[in-house]
This record gives structure tokens, sequence and C-alpha cells, in this order.
């Protein structure tokens, strides 16, 4: 059984009034809430196991450093991966960096790289930075005009260009939109491309088999999915991962060092360098931990339920206008008033205790191809309930009266 208000019960955040109202939180595609596991893994290790990791002897220091290689474990079990094929980074955005610096040496200016105009800024610049240090060519995918993949279309501009790389979001974080990835991988791969999924937004929702989805990186970030800030994650394909040229250097990631030369660790080592984010990393495996311990097919009905029930009471009020493809989404509904400007919107139903994001949504060429400058974005996940719906559809209305 799915019980939502058990659940609402264990996020504190979601307890509090916001302007003298109770708070609506539909802003999680930005950052998810913070169940109390894992408020209470991040004060348990300061006031208790706090050590530096590894090449310790003392006690304290071992127990860091079994819990956080335990919590390694414990996200590679989530994603179905090797624990050696998970390279901890501050966030999605550093491993795509990651990724697209480590690429350097294997492309030059008879490469292309493929993307699409539905990516995050993450996973656009890295890429556009990269084709200027190699001379490579950056192409974007065929998209609708509603901001959708036509699959088809997609597969044969693959064939026709045969990338070196392409790198595409499993969910768009402005639409929710999901991306039939089975077809457009294969077309990649077909061609032998070294292919990166953003997972940033998807990772929380659908829990995806990386292995079976046959990528070679997959990106995350630990705040999105109920761990805390500062801490993300890049699955590589071992091999793929271990063939990436290293990223940052310093302490951590050596074999050996000599004033003359350096030797390498593997990977994942090879790409941490310095002192990591223990306390983030030991609370994410309790995000994870959290997460697990729920039903997935129950937690995914409801967060189902309660965006339908969403899009359709946003659909029937006169003059709002939605952008996101309602049928395979992860939670997540995109939408204008009228002409009336996104921030006044998000900043009215903010004195109503509702938070929602305003703005391009760091997806400027999406707002650009779907020919508008912003939008407002209200995102769900599993502990908004019907009530957070009402509330957040109440508001609304009253605000778009005040706009009229
Ligand atoms: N990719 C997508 C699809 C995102 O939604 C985000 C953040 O919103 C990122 C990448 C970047 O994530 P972070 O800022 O946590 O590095």
């Amino acid at each position: 059984m799915f019980n939502i208000e058990k659940i609402r019960a264990d996020f504190p955040a979601l307890k509090q009034l916001i302007n003298g109202q109770p708070l609506v939180y539909l802003d999680s595609a930005a950052t998810t809430q913070k169940p109390l596991s894992v408020i209470s893994a991040t004060e348990h290790f300061y006031a208790r196991n706090n050590a530096n990791v590894h090449r310790g002897r003392h006690t304290l220091s071992e127990q860091a450093t079994h819990a956080y290689e335990q919590a390694r474990q414990t996200v590679a079990n989530y994603f179905n991966i090797d624990a050696n094929e998970l390279v901890w980074t501050k966030g999605a955005t550093e491993a795509i960096n990651l990724v697209a610096n480590g690429l350097t040496e294997q492309l030059d200016n008879d490469s292309t790289i493929i993307i699409s105009a539905l990516e995050h800024h993450a996973n656009i610049v890295p890429w556009q930075q990269l084709a200027k240090r190699t001379g490579a060519k950056l192409l974007a995918l065929p998209l609708q005009k509603n901001g959708s993949f036509d699959v088809q279309a997609c597969v044969e501009f693959i064939s026709q260009h045969k990338p070196s790389v392409l790198a595409i979001t499993h969910a768009s974080n402005a639409l929710g939109n999901i991306t039939d990835l089975d077809p457009i991988l294969h077309a990649a791969k077909r061609h032998d491309a070294i292919t990166l999924v953003d997972g940033a937004q998807a990772a929380l929702h659908l829990q995806p088999n990386l292995p079976q989805l046959g990528c070679d990186f997959y990106v995350f970030s630990a705040h999105k999915m109920l761990g805390p800030t500062g801490l993300g994650g890049l699955y590589g394909r071992y091999d793929r991962l271990n063939s990436l040229a290293v990223y940052q250097t310093g302490g951590e990631m050596i074999e050996t060092v000599t004033l003359a030369k350096t030797i390498f660790r593997q990977a994942p080592a090879k790409f941490e360098a310095g002192t990591p984010n223990i306390a983030a990393v030991i609370a994410f495996a309790a995000a994870i931990d959290y997460l697990t311990s729920l039903n997935k097919t129950n937690v995914y009905t409801h967060e189902q339920v309660i965006f339908n029930y969403a899009a359709e009471k946003l659909q029937a009020i006169a003059g709002i206008t939605v952008y996101s493809n309602i049928e395979n989404n992860i939670g997540t509904l995109c939408f204008n008033y009228k002409d009336e400007h996104p921030f006044d919107i998000a900043t009215l139903l903010d004195g109503y205790g509702i938070a929602v994001r305003s703005g391009h949504h760091c997806a400027q060429p999406l707002m650009q191809h779907l020919g508008i400058n912003g939008s407002v974005r209200a995102s769900f996940a599993f502990y908004n309930n019907h009530s957070d719906v009402d509330l957040f559809i109440a508001a609304l209305q009253n605000c778009l009266e005040l706009l009229d």
C-alpha cells in the first residue's frame, strides 16, 4: 500500500507555512525535498563519524571509508551497475563536463557530436566547448514543433551524420517529456558512437537499469533524487570510462608521483581528485535506501495519478497553454497563461504558498524552438498529493483573475 500521508510525514520541509499558507512544493525538478533519514544521516556523520576517507589507519577513518564505499555500492545497485563504474562528481553538470573534457583527445575535425534542442544547458555548453577544442561538428537532432522527438526522423538523422558522440536527455527538465531512448541509442551504436544520457530528471522517477538501457555514460544529481546538494554521479561503461583522459588532478587519483612523472589510478579513482564530499555520499545512500524501501510500481502509479489529475485541471483553465506531452511524462507541467509573464504568475502563486519555477529553465534553445521567452513549470514528485493539486489550481485561478 502506498500511504501518502505517512510518506509526507517523512519530509519535514513539507510541513511548514510559507507566507502564512501551507507549502505546496511543485519545484522538485529543480531540487527534491529530503526525507528525515537523509537529514539525520548527514548529522550523524558530522556528529559521530567525521574523518577523511582512504589512507587513514585510525578507527574513525576506517569507519568513514567503509560507509563511503558502501554508499557507492548502494547507489550502483540502484542503477544495476558495478561500483567501479560509478564516479562521484558534484552534480550532473560536472559529470557531463568530465566526459566532454575526457574525450578531447578522441575527437578531431572529422568528428560529429549530436545533441538536441531539448537539452538543459548543462548538456549543450560542454559539447559546444568540446567542438571548439577539437574542430568537431556539433549538430542537433530534429525536434517537432511541439518539442517532442520524431524518433524515426532522429534515427535517420543519426544514420546520415554518423556521429562520434551522441548526448541526449532521458527526460526534459522543462517539459518533463520522456525520451524514447531505445531506437535512438541503437542507431547511435550502429555507428559506434559514444553515447551519454542526461538522467538528471529521469533517474528519480524511472530508476533506469543502465546495462539494459545500453548507453556508455549516464549522469545524475543527488539533490534531484532526495539526496544532498553538491553531489552527483557519472556512470560509465568501464572500458569507455577508463578510456577518458583525466579531468582534475591532485591527491587521491594517483598511483605514484615523482617530481618528474605521475602514474594515475584506474577508474573510478582517477576521476576523483581531492577530498570527496563524504557526508553527501553517505547521506545520498540514505536517500537511495529510502527510495528503494518504497514499492517502485506504487510510487510511479501515484506520481502519474497526481500528475494526470493536475494536467487535467490545468488544461481546463481557459487561456492556459500547456507545452508538456502529458502522455509520456515524469511529472512536469510547463505552461503559460495568455501572454502574461511567467515571473508574475510564479510570484503571485508564492503568495499562496505555492512553489513553482518560472523562466527559461536553463533550456533557452527549447524556449526559442517553442517560440516563447519562458514558462511556468510545476514539477511533481511522489510526495505530492491531491490536496497539493487542488490548492495549486485554486491559487492559480485567483492569480489569473488578478492578471486579467
Ligand atoms: N540536466 C538536466 C536535465 C537538469 O534538469 C539539470 C538541472 O536542473 C542538470 C542537467 C544540471 O544538474 P546540476 O545543476 O545538479 O548539475
